[in-house]
């Protein structure tokens, strides 16, 4: 799962930086997606990752979390744990036989493989990110009963059980209603001043607004990065929002 590979230079290299990536790209077998991407993600930071549908936020998360390998280029981590990895809620089966409790138990998986018993420290794990995200009381509810936000937090809380402090998440807010999307916001800052830097793949551009750093991806190509009041002008966002 985690993509640190020997090429790469030692871990403890990189300064005020928790990954950084150089002329990175990727893609899915006879699709290249990404294009020489280069640029770092801030440590104990908020960090969103903008973009038009199909512009490659996913992939590159893919590539972050360690699921997709990069075809060139470099990709650094600074110490610390392997990323913890939040995909989309729609790519998550929600027909799949789960309680909203093994959902996260599964964000155990990692440190104790799939068939072994979960230790009294996974279950604390487990405990603890199910409280923070509230969703304690739905344990033995059906993944595929919840509503979308009650979902979401379960997926949250899931990566969170992997106690990792680089957390990235896959449009953790969309199609939440107002409510949902302010509640998983402000527990996103929350973890960020509790020391976890993390990387979030958003169209809610009030959410970017509020991070500490931008990536603005358009076609696969990065068009921005810095803060999002320097990456976010009215001109980069019509350029890349309004129709041709
Ligand atoms: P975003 O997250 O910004 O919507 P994605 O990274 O999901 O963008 O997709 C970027 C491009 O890669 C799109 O053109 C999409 O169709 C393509 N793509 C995504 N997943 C796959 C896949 N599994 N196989 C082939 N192409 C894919």
């Amino acid at each position: 799962m985690f993509n640190n590979n020997p090429p790469f230079p030692p871990a403890t290299e990189l300064r005020n930086e928790r990954v950084r990536f150089q002329r990175l790209s990727a893609g899915y077998p006879g699709r290249p997606v990404l294009h020489q991407l280069s640029a770092a993600i801030p440590p104990l930071a908020m960090t969103a990752l903008v973009g038009p549908n199909g512009s490659g936020k996913s992939t590159l998360l893919g590539v972050l979390a360690g699921v997709i390998t990069a075809t060139s280029g470099q990709l650094r981590y600074a110490e610390g744990s392997p990323p913890a990895f939040v995909p989309q809620r729609g790519a998550v089966g929600d027909t799949l036989p789960l309680t909203a409790r093994q959902t996260v138990e599964m964000g155990r998986w990692g440190q104790r493989g799939l068939w072994r018993r979960l230790t009294r420290t996974d279950r604390t794990a487990v405990d603890s990110a199910m409280e923070r995200l509230g969703v304690a009381d739905l344990g033995a509810r059906q993944l595929g009963e919840l509503s979308g936000g009650q979902r979401q937090r379960v997926l949250i809380a899931q990566g969170l059980a992997q106690q990792s402090d680089l957390l990235l998440l896959d449009e953790p807010t969309t199609g939440l209603d107002p409510e949902a999307r302010e509640r998983i916001t402000a527990l996103l800052t929350d973890l960020v001043a509790d020391g976890t830097t993390v990387v979030q793949a958003t169209h809610d551009l009030d959410a970017a607004r509020s991070a500490d750093a931008c990536l603005l991806l358009a076609d696969g190509r990065l068009i921005g990065q810095g803060s999002p009041e320097e990456v976010l002008t009215p001109e980069a966002l019509a350029r890349i929002w309004q129709p041709a």
